[in-house]
């Protein structure tokens, strides 16, 4: 009988609850509104011939360069962020290797850390998801040969400062050190600068989030200049679709829009939390375009809320069962007509569901 390898059978399935979306997606901390008109118009030049040609990424490659103020060989265009952790789990992990992450966090790590057949070690985040760093250079071991974090992390928000992550990467030499940046953007502090500096170091960035084209599946891997020719070899050589590669140009172009949805957001996060403080539901503070929120003591609470929401056409996503995740609902923000809509229906389901009374005097 046909068997996958050893080791497969326990790769966790990730069940993104996507079927049926329809209303507000305020559960996948996508651009709520949608992308940049110019990557529209583009979108809708593209022609038959365009189509028929096998997609080039080097020349949106050099234009990323330019933009990112590096040289083409430091960077690798990705079938969005997925595919760069895939891509370095495959250069690096081999069956028997050790990979760190801090939990909870982004699912996909785990999944494509135990696909290559590597031991994955989870050190459980410390008080209020602070990032634990001691325990992390702890754990480092000789066999340790990646460690991913998500900075800010998803879904708690939580940030690690740039010495303590150039810390853990000059601890861990043996180690890829994966900084996965998706929410860069709303955040505004970067490392990929110290990429030069750090043999072992690398940087993720997507198009999914702020840009608003997670449809198109396109991100970004920068590295260090030696390392990337062997990560381009594992990598299909044509990755990143011919649309994608249009599109890309028009998104990095349009910095404006990429600006004034920042903008946006982080007022209605402001409100958000506003909001959260006065009803007594506690939350834990982000710099990224979602907030992570204690709803109840179980994950019965967390999936009325969840409920309750979607009735009113809001779609927002369950945590409960992210590692210390109990009770929580984590939300998406989007400009300031989604913010009123979030709040009005927020405010009904929380007396609905009783959520205010500890709060109020
Ligand atoms: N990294 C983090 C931290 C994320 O939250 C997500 C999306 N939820 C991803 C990566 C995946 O992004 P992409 O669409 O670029 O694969």
């Amino acid at each position: 009988m046909l068997k996958p390898r050893a080791g497969i059978q326990a790769v966790p399935a990730y069940h993104p609850p996507l079927a049926g979306r329809s209303g507000l997606r305020f559960d996948f901390n996508e651009n709520t509104v949608g992308c940049s008109p110019r990557v529209l118009a583009r979108l809708r030049e593209l022609n038959a011939e365009d189509l028929a040609r096998y997609p080039e990424r080097e020349p949106v490659e050099v234009k990323l360069a330019k933009h990112f103020e590096i040289t083409p060989q430091e960077l690798l265009l990705t079938n969005a962020v997925d595919e760069a952790i895939h891509l370095l789990c495959q250069t690096y992990l081999a069956p028997g290797d050790e990979a760190l992450i801090v939990v909870p966090t982004y699912s996909m790590y785990r999944i494509y850390m135990m696909a290559a057949g590597a031991e994955v070690v989870s050190v459980q985040a410390g008080q209020d998801f602070a990032f634990p760093v001691e325990q992390v250079r702890s754990r480092i071991a000789s066999r340790t040969r990646m460690i991913a974090i998500a900075n800010p992390n998803n879904p708690t928000g939580s940030v690690v400062a740039p010495d303590q992550l150039l810390a853990i990467a000059r601890s861990a030499p043996s180690a890829a050190v994966l900084v996965d940046e998706a929410y860069f953007e709303f955040y505004g502090q970067t490392l990929y600068r110290s990429c030069r500096q750090l043999p072992n170091l690398f940087v993720a960035r997507t198009f999914s989030k702020v840009y608003g084209l997670a449809g198109i599946r396109v991100g970004l891997l920068i590295g260090p200049a030696d390392q990337m020719p062997t990560i381009r070899r594992v990598s299909s050589p044509y990755n990143v679709n011919a649309v994608a590669l249009a599109c890309l140009a028009e998104a990095i172009a349009d910095q404006d829009y990429i600006e004034h949805y920042v903008k946006d957001v982080l007022d209605s996060r402001q409100r958000l939390e506003q909001m959260l403080r006065e009803v007594g539901i506690p939350f834990w503070p982000s710099p990224a375009n979602f907030v992570l929120m204690r709803i109840g003591p179980t994950k019965k609470e967390a999936a009325a809320f969840v409920e309750q929401m979607r009735r009113r056409g809001i779609l927002v996503r369950d945590r409960s069962s992210d590692p210390g995740c109990e009770g929580c609902v984590r939300i998406t923000l989007g400009p300031r007509a989604h913010a009123d809509r979030l709040l009005a229906a927020l405010n009904e389901v929380s007396e609905q569901l009783g959520l205010t009374q500890g709060a109020r005097p």
